[in-house]
């Protein structure tokens, strides 16, 4: 059953390395490469891809590349030229390739091109009766499927989070570079430039070991009867700041903005964690006056550790949704906290 596989990659944002994720699909392919007893290459796409090849020299893998100004950033039709030149170099059966979003764009053509079939948000790579099965999951995370085709070449594209990164000596790497001829028309689109958010404002981080998820119970009246919005947002940006913790919502406080309701500024959609919002990935996490019901601790399947703090005893969390729910009132338990971490 033993498979030529290709894992391709391109260079991140600083144009020398690769991003996170290219290094845990790399032990994803390797594994599957020694589990099948089959040879992995390596592609990659940018501008200067030596140093990038260089950290991945001691995999042993024959590296190929496609580099040159034109392949600096993410567009569309050199992308999807280089990763097609690479493929008819290598020949591969299985092309598995990060979940980025540049590659996301370009990798279903890429397939179609070579008359393969695409699979994308993959979360693991087997092999089940002498088959390589792929798993991944429909329905909002509640159904886990295992993929098998005959179809080849058959492109994997694997999310992040998944498997442990790869790690190994850099040393210097013999490069096959292949040269893509780019025409005028294949640059029309130009690449302008990257616009980020302040980092301040810059609130999801995939890569935090902590969710800290906040609920409409931040902006609802307290004790005494008022709302609390200021402290609510000191309180939050503090623990952010302090801890580098993602910032997750649940759909009740990130709908109050389109509601004239008292807002917390920084939260927006994009932080909504939940059936209709994301599933993000992180080892732990802290909701925070969120009720717990099963449409937003359905967004919880990949935290592992959990813990909440709500005043209610009867809340979702207390009903085997969380590991340990504190019965406080959250905005003194942060006020603590915060004291706490800014003593560190
Ligand atoms: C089809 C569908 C899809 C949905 N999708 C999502 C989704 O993707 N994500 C999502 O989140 N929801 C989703 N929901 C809505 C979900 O069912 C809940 O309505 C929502 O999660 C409630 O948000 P909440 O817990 O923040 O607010 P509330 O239910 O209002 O709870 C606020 C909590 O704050 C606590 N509290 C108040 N003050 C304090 C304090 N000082 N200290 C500690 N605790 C305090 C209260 O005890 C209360 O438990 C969906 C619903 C449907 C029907």
């Amino acid at each position: 059953m033993s498979q030529n596989i290709l894992f391709l990659a391109h260079v991140d944002e600083s144009g020398k390395s690769l991003p996170r994720i290219a290094f845990e699909v790399l032990g994803a392919a390797l594994d599957l490469a020694a589990g099948s007893g089959g040879v992995l290459t390596i592609g990659l796409i940018g501008e200067n891809v030596q140093e990038a090849a260089d950290g991945l020299a001691s995999t042993g893998a024959r590296i190929l590349s496609v580099s040159g100004r034109e392949f600096a950033h993410p567009r569309y039709s050199t992308d999807a030229a280089a990763a097609e030149a690479i493929c008819r170099a290598a020949t591969p059966e299985l092309v598995i390739t990060p979940s980025t979003s540049r590659f996301l764009r370009v990798i279903p053509g890429v397939a179609q091109r070579l008359s393969g079939q695409v699979d994308t948000h993959i979360t693991s790579i087997e092999i089940a009766d002498s088959r390589i099965s792929a798993k991944r999951w429909f329905y909002r995370q509640r159904l886990e499927a295992a993929i098998q085709r005959d179809a080849r070449p058959w492109f994997l594209l694997m999310d992040s989070g998944c498997h442990e990164p790869w790690t190994g000596a850099a040393r210097t790497a013999n490069i096959e570079p292949i040269d893509v001829p780019v025409s005028p028309d294949q640059t029309r689109t130009v690449f302008a430039g990257i616009r980020t958010p302040n980092s301040d404002a810059q609130t999801i981080r995939p890569d935090a070991k902590l969710l800290f998820v906040a609920g409409a119970g931040w902006c609802k009246k307290q004790g005494d009867g008022k709302n609390h919005v200021a402290e609510a947002e000191v309180a939050i940006l503090s623990f952010l700041q302090n801890s580098g913790a993602s910032l997750g919502g649940s759909k009740s406080l990130v709908d109050q903005s389109g509601e004239n309701q008292a807002v917390l500024g920084f939260m927006t959609h994009l932080n909504q964690v939940g059936q209709t919002g994301s599933t993000p990935r992180h080892p732990k996490g802290l909701s925070t006056c969120c009720h717990g019901e099963e449409p937003h601790v359905v967004g919880w399947r990949f935290i592992n550790e959990r813990r909440a703090i709500n005043l209610d005893p009867n809340c979702g969390w207390a009903r085997g949704k969380a590991d340990v729910l504190y019965v406080a009132d959250a905005f003194q338990v942060m006020e603590r906290l915060n004291a706490l971490l800014a003593k560190k």
